[in-house]
């Protein structure tokens, strides 16, 4: 008997210690828990749930249609339903819905609840609850984040316009539906003397001007095609449904005598002109592109007969002659003859403006043009499918002047390479990476176009993976700019996002765009990414991001890209001064 109460005594010893733990664990869940018993018409509510739904009088006994009067009206009808089919079919109640707090105020609540009653007793209902209003609310902010995104990859932040892209889209949709016999058109319109505004009167006139011709090109050409911003001065119009040539041609001269009137900015005339080609197309075309090139040939005839003229395609008008544009062959030659050469600009903690790392950006010194920016070569290279010889190029040249720093025990930090997404779908990505990378190196991937990474495939992961496995850090590179979306930030998971210079620039006229930057940061920062903000191009600039809360800064304001001399003499000198 002594035996069997030990054992009894024992049991409920350990009984007690399980529920203690789970009164526990319960208040740390914060979770408020209900009970329900319908033999005595009880409904019990603990002291989170009082809370939870804003109750001061302290009562944990309460009617039992007291949840019911507490449910948001929009809410009640499907959830007194749903708790309904769940006491019919005897399943657990898992939902989400809103309360009306006793202050009025709504939340978002997370429900469980089972029947807990052995058949044939009258039931039994254990529930909880769980104030996930904060979940609710991040998400809604992602949402539209996204939203705002999708919104800015097909526009141009300056001029509202449509971009490159949503012209592709437009033009594509267009194709898609259009008869045999259907006529459309497409206009190219580049700005003469634009380039001298911007180097003479600065670049805040430059964008005025680019303000101004959007207006007048939207005003001209109304309703009959849309307008579209498609590089730094060009424009495109494109007619789904073409107008006779004669219309054309007159709309071609209104633009072009608006756009030679003088365009005041703070006290300055700024002078400028428009060239125009347009090229029409019957039926979808073979190739979507090829209206593309009718039009630039025009325009490119209407530039060399004189700015200020515009030019309409015929079959027997010049190419724009190849010494403009890369060939596979001078592409290969390049990489074959190391004329591929990296750039270093630094980037800055922004609290401590210390040198943290640095971005590797590629320059091609060719023979007969001169040292080349990326955007002169990189769309053929993309075209030509090298960009990824000249994207392994550059991991080579950065390991190879690491492995001098070493040498030369030049401590030196992280250095970034861009990459292009489509580099992480070759499944010996990791292979490559290995060969050229040792212990010492300090790499990290920027991302490009990460909005192709929305769907990720598995070779991609598994390339990330191992990239993480190996220490090496993942960016994204132009967040925010459409390139790179939000869902990136969950699905590639990187270090950290780069907020894309489009929309740092603008802040120098807009002090509302300061709070996009802070919104991505935050965005970012809930992804667990840390932020960097590029394109600081003036002292106004820096002056007006200090009120942002990011990681690290990065801009021609503070450093610009300079050869890898130059950059390790500025590490010297930051080595030195840290002694
Ligand atoms: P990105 O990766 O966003 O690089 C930053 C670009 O902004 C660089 O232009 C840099 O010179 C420029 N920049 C930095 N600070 C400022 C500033 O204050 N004001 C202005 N206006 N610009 C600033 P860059 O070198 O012409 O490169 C352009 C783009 O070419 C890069 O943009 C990147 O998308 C691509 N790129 C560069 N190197 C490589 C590469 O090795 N591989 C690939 N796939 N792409 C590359
Ligand atoms: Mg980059
Ligand atoms: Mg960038």
């Amino acid at each position: 008997m002594k035996h069997i109460d030990q054992v009894s005594l024992a049991q409920s010893e350990n009984l007690l210690n399980i529920i203690s733990k789970l009164q526990l664990a319960v208040a740390a869940s914060r979770m408020g828990v209900w009970e329900y018993d319908e033999a005595t018409q009880s409904v019990h509510w603990d002291d989170r749930m009082l809370e939870i739904y804003g109750i001061t009088d302290g009562k944990n006994q309460r009617p039992d249609d007291f949840w019911e009067r507490h449910i948001h009206p929009d809410d009640i009808e499907a959830m007194t339903a749903y708790a309904e089919e769940c006491r019919r079919e005897n399943k657990d109640f898992n939902h989400d819905y809103r309360i009306v707090r006793e202050d009025g105020s709504v939340r978002h609540i997370r429900s469980l609840a089972r029947n807990v009653s052995t058949p044939g007793e009258k039931s039994k209902l254990v529930g909880v609850n769980i104030d996930v209003t904060e979940d609710y609310l991040r998400a809604e902010e992602l949402k539209k984040a996204q939203t705002q995104l999708k919104h800015d990859a097909r526009h141009d932040v300056l001029t509202g316009l449509g971009n490159r892209r949503a012209l592709d889209e437009v033009t594509q949709d267009a194709f898609d539906v259009m008869a045999a016999t259907d006529r459309y058109c497409l206009m190219l319109l580049d700005l003469d003397y634009f380039k001298e505004v911007n180097d003479e009167l600065g670049h805040l006139a430059g964008d005025f001007v680019l303000k101004t011709v959007a207006r007048i090109l939207v005003d001209v050409v109304g309703t009959s095609g849309t307008v579209f911003r498609i590089g730094g001065d060009e424009f495109a119009t494109f007619f789904p449904v073409a107008p006779p040539e004669g219309d054309i041609v007159a709309l071609c001269e209104t633009l072009i005598e608006q756009v030679k009137a003088p365009i005041p900015f703070q006290g300055e005339d700024c002078f400028i002109g428009a060239s125009i080609g347009f090229a029409f197309g019957k039926g979808p075309p073979k190739t979507a592109s090829r209206i593309f090139s009718d039009a630039d040939t025009a325009l490119y005839e209407a530039k060399r007969n004189g700015r200020s003229g515009y030019c309409a395609y015929s079959s027997d008008l010049t190419q724009r002659p190849a010494c403009v544009t890369n060939t596979r062959r001078d592409l290969l030659n390049a990489l074959s003859n190391d004329a591929f050469i990296c750039h270093y600009q630094p980037q800055f903690d922004a609290k401590t403006l210390e040198i943290i790392g640095a971005e590797a950006l590629v320059r091609w010194q060719c023979p007969q043009r001169g040292l080349l920016p990326p955007a002169a070569f990189l769309p053929e290279a993309t075209d030509l499918n090298l960009v990824i010889d000249i994207d392994e190029r550059v991991l080579e040249l950065v390991a190879s002047q690491q492995d001098d720093w070493h040498l030369e025990s030049l401590p030196f930090p992280t250095v970034s390479v861009n990459t292009s997404a489509e580099r992480l779908r070759d499944p010996d990505f990791t292979q490559k990476v290995d060969k050229v990378l040792r212990p010492h190196h300090k790499i990290a991937f920027e991302l490009l176009e990460t909005a192709f990474l929305d769907d990720i495939d598995d070779v991609t992961r598994a390339n990330l993976d191992a990239l993480r496995a190996r220490g090496i850090r993942i960016d994204l590179d132009d967040f925010g700019s459409g390139h790179s979306s939000v869902t990136a930030l969950q699905t590639v998971k990187p270090h950290q996002a780069k907020i894309d210079r489009s929309l740092v620039r603008p802040i120098e006229t807009n002090p509302r765009q300061i709070m996009t930057l802070q919104a991505l940061c935050r965005i970012a920062r809930l992804a667990s990414a840390k932020t960097v903000i590029e394109g600081l191009e003036s002292g106004l600039m820096l002056a007006a991001i200090r009120s942002v809360d990011c990681d690290a800064l990065q801009g021609y304001a503070l450093e610009r890209p300079a050869p890898a001399s130059d950059f390790a003499a500025l590490l010297r000198r930051a080595a030195q001064t840290s002694v």
